[in-house]
């Protein structure tokens, strides 16, 4: 406890007085938040000054955005709440477009954002920074709580730990007016309205029958899959996981940032045979991952006709929302795989031969593909040897953490980087963000001490990228490696009708002569600029080893790249567009 007092050491204990900031710090620190992200600004200054001073770790960003996915990363990495701290009004909208993300990815994350005087707000007034932020954030929420006397912080603190993570993890708003902070009330009186939560994510088994179910189903298919997905990953049941898996036998098929649960380089794993998984397999047990989009919802033709669906979520609303489940478990993930191990002697499932040696087949031809693409050798670079050169240096390091985003750079980054450990990579997930790059590896960075690098798209790193001036401040192990074709897609679409007398760029263009490189060196970190494979892999590995932050600027070919990355199809098409144009020479 923390105690303030218009004469320390002097007043009697009865007379000592805490406030509104010593106590949200104080309450925080009861329930393990170790790291705060935020920037600072009207009403909240003194809040971070008051938690660093206390021993919090406060890592200061450049833009809330930033911040708030540093902390949506935390929790997904740490499995507590990631908390960020905002100001109020334009601050917390910045900080909330990381909130709605972290929800949706089901991260536990805590937004705290100082807000104006309700009596102001309640009556539009006018005053700084004014805004219903309670009210904007409730509909992008797991759920949005506002504290209103120094007495209830606690408990709102309290309220916001155990909602953010249990049952499907979430983004929580809290909101917090100034004048609150700065209420004051005895420091005894106020200890006592502090706690820590008990078990906040309790553990839910299954039902017996469900278990039950969800064998049998399996033990009839043909070819089952299991599916893991990045809330495998979240739950950490690795040993539960990999226990059924292989006591199964099933092949499995991780999404993008649940590869590393079991190794990519496991027998049983299908991601280089994926397409042909996902097309023949007649039972799919989907572990933490939803049947959305990025499944194609379960439809043929990419799916079976007659594919079943078994699932494990520990949200029941989540089954059936694209397919059918013939067997739902709702159920933590541990406790679920736990389960279906302990009843896998009643229910032996006897994968047969010929779906194993049809998805080996597969992935040994793919294997052979990629080999051949990697070992291409174009001049300017493209992106598979540009990925190459990084896949070997991240090879020889397995242990460090990959944060991943663009358009192509993410598409053929995701199958070219294998990851041998779990939750290991973190990438644009279910919204498919731009933006998230760099305060991700800023949360991977802190949270776990280990190198960081991160595989950006030229376009995708200019929506963080000052917070390169972040990784230099703090001096955190982050390379962020640029891979530029100069636009958004590709860099070498001409200008068109009436823009193309001006200066003006067709609208995917970007600068592929950009020295992205010099931002590290203008705030203090180490620059690389690298026109070949072999320059890449030097410079890569020379900034692993450094462990300090560097940027490296890929030079790329602008033609290189396809739009929309392999999601094309997403684009509306209309007969009256003509396919863009490229620039002769380019
Ligand atoms: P991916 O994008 O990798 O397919 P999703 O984010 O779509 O993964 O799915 C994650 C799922 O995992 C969510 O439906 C969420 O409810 C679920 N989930 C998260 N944590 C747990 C847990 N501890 N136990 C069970 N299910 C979980």
């Amino acid at each position: 406890m923390t105690t303030i007092s218009a004469s320390p050491g002097q007043a009697p204990e009865s007379t000592r007085l805490t406030d509104g900031f010593h106590l949200v710090v104080d309450a925080l620190k009861a329930n393990d938040v170790e790291t705060i992200y935020g920037v600072v600004g009207i009403p909240i200054t003194d809040l971070a000054r008051v938690a660093q001073a206390s021993g919090i770790r406060y890592i200061g960003f450049r833009q809330e955005t930033s911040a708030g996915n540093a902390a949506a990363a935390a929790g997904f990495l740490t499995g507590r709440p990631g908390v960020c701290l905002t100001v109020s009004a334009p601050g917390f909208l910045n900080g909330l477009a990381a909130l709605a993300n972290a929800t949706t990815n089901c991260f536990p994350m805590i937004l705290v954002s100082g807000s104006s005087n309700r009596a102001m707000v309640d009556l539009q007034r006018g005053d700084y920074g004014e805004l219903d932020q309670l009210n904007v954030a409730r509909p992008l929420a797991k759920a949005a709580y506002r504290i209103s006397r120094i007495e209830d912080i606690g408990r709102g603190i309290a309220r916001a730990v155990r909602t953010a993570v249990s049952g499907r993890p979430g983004g929580v708003y809290l909101d917090i007016p100034g004048d609150v902070l700065g209420q004051a009330m005895d420091a005894a009186a106020a200890a006592d309205t502090v706690w820590r939560v008990v078990d906040p994510a309790p553990r839910q088994l299954p039902a017996p029958e469900a278990v039950e179910r969800a064998l049998e189903v399996l033990g009839r298919a043909r070819r089952p899959l299991i599916v893991l997905g990045k809330g495998a990953a979240y739950a950490r049941a690795d040993d539960a996981i990999r226990k059924f898996v292989e006591d199964s036998g099933i092949p499995f098929l991780p999404t993008s940032m649940a590869k590393g649960l079991l190794p990519d380089s496991h027998p049983q794993c299908a991601a280089a045979a994926r397409s042909l998984a996902v097309a023949r397999a007649d039972a799919v047990l989907l572990v933490g991952a939803r049947l959305n989009w990025l499944l194609g919802h379960g439809d043929s033709p990419q799916w079976a006709e007659d594919a079943k669906f078994v699932q494990v979520d520990i949200a029941a609303s989540e089954m059936d929302s694209n397919q059918p489940i013939v067997a739902p478990l709702v159920a933590d993930i541990g406790s679920a795989m736990s389960a279906l191990s302990g009843r896998l002697a009643a229910h032996p499932i006897a994968v047969p031969a010929y779906w194993v040696a049809e998805l080996s087949e597969r992935r040994a031809r793919n294997e052979a593909k990629m080999r051949a693409r990697l070992a291409e050798n174009p001049h300017p670079m493209r992106f598979y040897n540009a990925l190459a050169a990084i896949r070997s240096v991240l090879q020889e390091n397995p242990e460090v953490y990959v944060v991943n985003e663009g358009a192509n750079a993410l598409d053929l980054a995701r199958n070219v980087i294998d990851m041998e450990l779990p939750r290991h990579r973190l990438d644009t997930g279910t919204w498919g963000v731009m933006g998230i790059g760099m305060g991700y590896a800023i949360a991977a960075a802190v949270e776990t001490g280990r190198p960081v690098v991160a595989i950006e798209g030229d376009s995708a790193f200019g929506f963080s990228g000052m917070e390169v001036e972040t990784i230099c401040r703090y001096r955190l192990p982050v390379s962020v490696v640029i891979l530029n074709n100069g636009g958004v897609y590709r860099g070498d679409e001409a200008v068109a009708g009436s823009a193309a007398g001006r200066f003006d760029p067709a609208p995917t263009v970007l600068n592929a002569r950009a020295r992205h490189e010099l931002i590290a060196e203008a705030f203090g970190g180490k620059g690389y600029h690298a026109t070949t494979p072999s320059e890449l892999r030097a410079a890569l590995a020379e900034a692993v080893a450094s462990g300090g932050p560097s940027v490296i600027d890929c030079e790329l070919d602008p033609g290189a790249g396809v739009e929309s990355g392999h999601l094309s199809s997403l684009n509306p098409t209309s007969a009256a567009i003509p396919p863009p144009a490229v620039n002769a020479g380019a």
